[in-house]
C-alpha cells in the first residue's frame, strides 16, 4: 500500500472538487435509501416496519452529514464526511442483511459507487472495503436462518470478487493519479523556473538595451571629439603640415572611422532589436540611388581589379523606402562582395521590377558560402570563417543589420551560393507604401528648430554628421587598403635591424613611426614572407603580430625557434588579445616576450632595447666561451705533449740505465701493435695501446740501477722492488686524465691470465685486453733478449715457451693471434739483434 502522502491527498481532493462531489453523493445516497422502501415492501414485507426505522435513522444521519459538510473547512474534512457516509450506509445495510441476506446487493452498489464517485486514496478505499466485507460476513454467519449455505456462499463469492475487482480498480486509479500528480508537479516547477529565468532575461535585455543607448553617448562622443580636430588639421585649417604628419593623421582618422562604423552598426542593431527604429520613408528612383552607391564603391573595386556591372530596366523604378537606412543594406552587400571576391573577379547588381515587388540581386564570383551557413550568416556575429587567422576583417554584424532593416521595410533578404564559385544576395521589397504598418513610420518633420529637436548639450558636441562628410566612406572604411610601399624599409643607419611582421599595413606604418628613429626596420605583411626575410637578412630582433591570415604569430615563432641557425633571434609577439592563456601559448611557441595592443611606445622600445642588450651580452659571452674553449684545449694539448715527452725521456733514461733492455720498450711496442692490429683494434685504440706499450716500464725509474742490471739471482727484497714497477708506472701516468685507461694497462701488464700475476692478481678478462697483449709481447721480447742473468734464447724457443704458458700466464686468444704474426716477429728479432750488434 502506498505511503500516506498528505500533499497528494490534499491536491487530489482539491482538484476533484470534493465538497461538491460529497454533497451530490449524500443526496444520491439519501434518494436511493429512501426509494428502496418500495423494495422492502415487495421483498421483505415481514420486516418492513423495522427496515423503515433503519432507513429513517440512516436518512437522519444523511441530514446530519449534509449539515456538517456545510461547515467543513478543509477538503480533507469533506473527504472524511464521505468516508463516514459510506460507513453509515454500510451499517444500515448490514443490519438489514441480518434479516434479509439478499440485501447484500446494497453493498455492491456502495462498492462500485465508492470507486466511481469519490476520489479516495487506495488506502482509504481498502479500509472501507474491509468494513463492507465484514458487514456481510458477520451478520450472515451469525444468522443463517432460512437462507441456506448455498445462498450465503454464492453471495460471499460474489461480494469478495467484486471487492477484489474494486480494489484493483482503486489501485490502478490511485497509481495513475499519483503519476499524473507527480508529472504535473514537475511541469509546474519547470514552468516556474522558466518564468523566473524569463523575467531575469527580460531584465538583462533591458539593461543591455540601456547599455547600448549609453554607448551612444559614452563612446561616440569622445570619438567624435577626437576625430573632429583631426579633420580640421587635415583640411589645413591649422596651418601647413608635413607629409609624415599628414600620413599619421590619416591613419588616425581611418581607424577612428572604423571604430565609429562599428559603434554605429551596433547601435542600429540594438535599436532595431528593441523595436525602436522608425523609418523616414520617401519615394525615390531606386535605379538612381543604387547607381550612385555603385559609383562610390567603384574606386575600391578598381583598386582590387574587380569588374562592377549594373543591370536594370530602361525605365525608372519608384520605391518608397528610407533611403538612408536602405543604403546601409546595399552598401553592406556590396562591401561584402568586394571583400570576399578575389582580384580579377566580377560583381553584378541586378534590379528587376515585378508585379508588386522589386528584386535587387548582388552577385559576385567570390569564395562563396558553405550551404549550411546560408541561413546563419544573417545571425548576429556569425561568420563563415570566425578564426583568428581569417584573411578578412569584420565583426559579423553587417548582414544581421541588413536583415533587420529589410524586415522593417517588410521585405525579405536571402542568399544563394556555390562554394568556390560565388554568392548571390537577393533583397525583395514591396512597391508603394501600403504595406508599412503605422508603428514603423517616423512621421516627424525633418526640419525642426534646433531647440526642439535636440538637447542643448547635443548642439555643443560635434555630431557624427559633422565629422564624416562622406557617410558612405564610413560604411566602406573596412575595405580601404593602405599602400605598404609607403611603409617600406629604409637604409642601414642604426645598430640593430628589426623585422616587423603584421598583416595590417597601418600597424606597420605606426611601427615605422615609433621605431624608425632608433632602429633599422624591415616590414612584411605575412609570416611566410617574414621567414624568408629572417633567413636572408638575419635581423637582430623580430616583432610579430599573433593574429594573421595563414601562418600566425605562434606558428612563426615555432618555425624560427626550431631552426638552429635562427633560434637565437629574439621574438616579441604583439597581440590584441591579452590574458594568461594567450601569454602561455606565446611562451610555449618560443617567443621571448609578449606585448599587447594597444601598447605604449616607450614600453615597446624599452623591451626591444632590453632584449637586444641581452642578446648582445649573450653573443659576447658565447664568443668569450668559444675563445676560452679553444685556449683551454690548446693548453691541454700542450700539457699532454709536454708530459708525454717528459715520460718518454724517462723511458729512454730507463733504457739507458738498463743496457740489457735497451730498445726493449720500442720492440715491445712493435710486437704489441702487430698483435692488436691482427685482433682488429681501431686506430684510436691502437694509438692508446702504443702509448701504453711505450710507457709500460716507466715505473722502473724507481728501481735502482744495480738491481736492474744485477747479473746474479735477485734477493727476495730486490725482486719485490722490481715487482712494484707496474703500480709505480700507473701512479706516474694517472694524474693526466686522458691517460687513465693507459695507466690501467700499464698497471696490469704483469698480470697472468690464471690470476697468478701481480700487482692485483687479476684473472682472465678482468685484465685489460691491451695488458694481455702486452704481456705476450713483453715475454717474447724478454726471452729472445739477453739479460744479466741469462743468455738470449731463440725465436722458436720463445714461441714454444709462449704456447706452453697459454691459458696459464697468457690469454689463449691473444696467443693465437701472436702465432699468426710470429713469423714476422722472427724477422724483426734477427734484424734487431743485428742493429744492436752494430751499435755496440
Ligand atoms: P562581416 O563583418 O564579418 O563581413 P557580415 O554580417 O557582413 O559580417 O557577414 C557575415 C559573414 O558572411 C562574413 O564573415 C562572411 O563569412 C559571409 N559572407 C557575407 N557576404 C559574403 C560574400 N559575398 N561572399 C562570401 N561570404 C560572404
Amino acid at each position: 500500500m502506498p505511503k500516506r502522502d498528505l500533499d497528494f491527498e490534499e491536491r487530489l481532493y482539491r482538484e476533484n472538487d470534493i465538497r461538491r462531489r460529497v454533497r451530490l453523493i449524500i443526496i444520491a445516497s439519501a434518494i436511493l435509501y429512501f426509494s428502496f422502501l418500495v423494495l422492502d415492501k415487495v421483498y421483505a414485507s415481514p420486516y418492513f416496519s423495522r427496515f423503515l426505522i433503519i432507513r429513517l435513522v440512516v436518512l437522519t444521519g444523511h441530514g446530519f452529514l449534509f449539515a456538517l459538510l456545510g461547515r467543513a473547512k478543509t477538503n480533507k474534512a469533506c473527504a472524511n464526511i464521505a468516508k463516514v457516509l459510506a460507513l453509515l450506509d454500510v451499517s444500515g445495510i448490514a443490519i438489514m442483511i441480518w434479516f434479509q441476506n439478499s440485501y447484500v446487493q446494497g453493498l455492491y452498489i456502495i462498492i462500485i459507487g465508492l470507486v466511481v464517485a469519490v476520489p479516495l486514496t487506495f488506502r482509504d478505499t481498502i479500509l472501507l472495503y474491509v468494513v463492507i466485507w465484514l458487514s456481510y460476513v458477520i451478520p450472515s454467519s451469525l444468522n443463517m436462518e432460512g437462507v441456506g449455505w448455498l445462498n450465503v456462499t454464492y453471495n460471499f463469492y460474489f461480494l469478495t470478487s467484486l471487492i477484489l475487482i474494486g480494489a484493483l480498480g482503486s489501485y490502478v486509479m490511485d497509481r495513475l493519479r499519483r503519476r499524473e500528480f507527480r508529472s504535473r508537479a514537475q511541469l509546474e516547477e519547470t514552468t516556474g523556473k522558466l518564468q523566473e529565468s524569463n523575467a531575469k532575461l527580460k531584465t538583462l535585455d533591458e539593461l543591455k538595451t540601456q547599455f547600448f543607448a549609453n554607448v551612444n553617448h559614452e563612446l561616440r562622443t569622445p570619438l567624435t571629439l577626437m576625430l573632429a580636430p583631426v579633420k580640421v588639421i587635415l583640411e589645413g585649417k591649422m596651418g601647413r603640415i608635413s607629409s609624415t604628419l599628414k600620413d599619421t593623421l590619416e591613419t588616425m582618422q581611418r581607424n577612428g572611422y572604423k571604430l565609429l562604423k562599428l559603434i554605429n552598426n551596433l547601435l542600429d542593431l540594438t535599436k532595431l532589436e528593441a523595436g525602436k527604429m522608425r523609418l523616414k520613408v520617401r519615394t525615390v528612383n531606386f535605379i538612381d540611388s543604387t547607381s550612385s552607391l555603385l559609383s562610390s564603391v567603384k574606386p575600391l573595386a578598381d583598386q582590387k581589379q574587380i569588374r562592377l556591372y549594373f543591370q536594370h530596366p530602361p525605365h525608372a523604378i519608384e520605391l518608397t523606402l528610407d533611403p538612408d537606412q536602405f543604403e546601409k543594406v546595399t552598401l553592406n552587400l556590396l562591401s561584402n562582395a568586394l571583400k570576399f571576391t578575389p582580384k580579377g573577379g566580377k560583381i553584378t547588381v541586378y534590379l528587376e521590377e515585378k508585379e508588386s515587388t522589386v528584386l535587387m540581386t548582388v552577385e559576385d564570383t567570390g569564395i562563396g558560402i558553405p550551404p549550411n551557413m546560408l541561413e546563419t550568416i544573417f545571425d548576429r556575429f556569425s561568420q563563415v570563417d570566425g578564426s583568428m587567422s581569417r584573411p578578412q576583417e569584420g565583426t559579423g554584424i553587417g548582414l544581421s543589420l541588413a536583415r533587420e532593416i529589410v524586415s522593417l521595410h517588410q521585405g525579405t533578404i536571402r542568399a544563394e551560393s556555390t562554394l568556390g564559385k560565388g554568392s548571390r544576395f537577393m533583397v525583395e521589397v514591396f512597391k508603394g507604401e501600403d504595406h508599412y504598418p503605422e508603428e514603423v513610420l517616423d512621421r516627424r518633420q525633418d526640419e525642426q528648430p534646433v531647440g526642439i529637436k535636440r538637447r542643448v548639450t547635443d548642439v555643443q558636441e560635434p555630431r557624427v554628421q559633422d565629422i564624416v562628410t562622406d557617410f558612405r566612406r564610413l560604411q566602406l572604411v573596412d575595405l580601404e587598403r593602405v599602400d605598404i610601399e609607403t611603409a617600406a624599409a629604409g637604409t642601414k643607419t642604426h645598430d640593430a635591424l628589426i623585422l616587423v611582421i603584421d598583416d595590417n599595413p597601418e600597424v606597420l606604418k605606426l611601427m615605422k613611426m615609433l621605431l624608425g628613429d632608433e632602429f633599422d626596420l624591415e616590414m612584411t605583411t605575412s609570416a611566410e614572407k617574414g621567414l624568408g626575410v629572417v633567413k636572408e637578412k638575419s635581423p637582430d630582433l623580430i616583432l610579430c603580430d599573433v593574429m594573421m591570415p595563414g601562418m600566425d604569430g605562434h606558428a612563426f615563432s615555432r618555425a624560427v625557434k626550431a631552426d638552429e641557425a635562427l633560434k637565437h633571434i629574439p621574438i616579441i609577439l604583439v597581440t590584441a588579445r591579452s590574458g594568461a592563456e594567450m601569454l602561455q601559448q606565446g611562451i610555449q611557441a618560443g617567443a621571448d616576450d609578449y606585448i599587447s595592443k594597444p601598447f605604449d611606445s616607450v614600453e615597446l622600445k624599452a623591451r626591444i632595447r632590453a632584449l637586444l642588450r641581452i642578446r648582445r651580452v649573450e653573443s659576447e659571452l658565447a664568443m668569450a666561451n668559444r675563445n676560452l674553449k679553444l685556449r683551454t684545449s690548446d693548453l691541454v694539448d700542450q700539457q699532454r705533449s709536454l708530459f708525454l715527452s717528459t715520460v718518454k725521456s724517462l723511458v729512454s733514461a730507463i733504457d739507458a740505465k738498463d743496457e740489457y733492455t735497451r730498445h726493449h720498450s720500442t720492440r715491445v711496442t712493435d710486437f704489441t701493435l702487430k698483435i692488436a692490429r691482427k685482433m682488429g683494434f681501431s686506430e684510436k685504440e691502437i694509438g692508446d695501446l702504443e702509448l701504453a706499450a711505450i710507457l709500460h716500464d716507466v715505473g722502473k725509474i724507481a728501481v735502482p740501477e744495480n738491481i736492474l742490471n744485477k747479473p746474479g739471482k735477485l734477493t727476495e727484497h730486490e725482486f719485490a722492488l722490481i715487482k712494484e714497477h707496474p703500480a709505480r708506472g700507473e701512479s706516474i701516468l694517472r694524474p693526466v686524465i686522458e691517460l687513465k685507461d693507459i695507466a690501467r694497462v700499464v698497471r696490469s701488464h704483469h698480470e697472468h691470465y690464471d690470476g697468478t700475476g701481480y700487482p692485483d692478481g687479476l684473472k682472465g678478462r678482468e685484465i685489460p685486453l691491451g695488458a694481455r697483449i702486452m704481456a705476450v709481447a713483453d715475454a717474447y721480447d724478454s726471452i729472445v733478449s739477453e739479460r744479466p742473468y741469462r743468455k738470449a734464447s731463440s725465436h722458436r724457443f720463445a714461441v714454444k715457451e709462449i704456447i706452453r704458458c697459454s691459458g696459464a700466464q697468457f690469454d689463449p686468444e691473444v696467443v693465437e693471434h701472436f702465432l699468426e704474426v710470429s713469423a714476422s716477429l722472427a724477422q724483426e728479432q734477427s734484424q734487431g739483434q743485428e742493429t744492436a750488434a752494430a751499435e755496440e
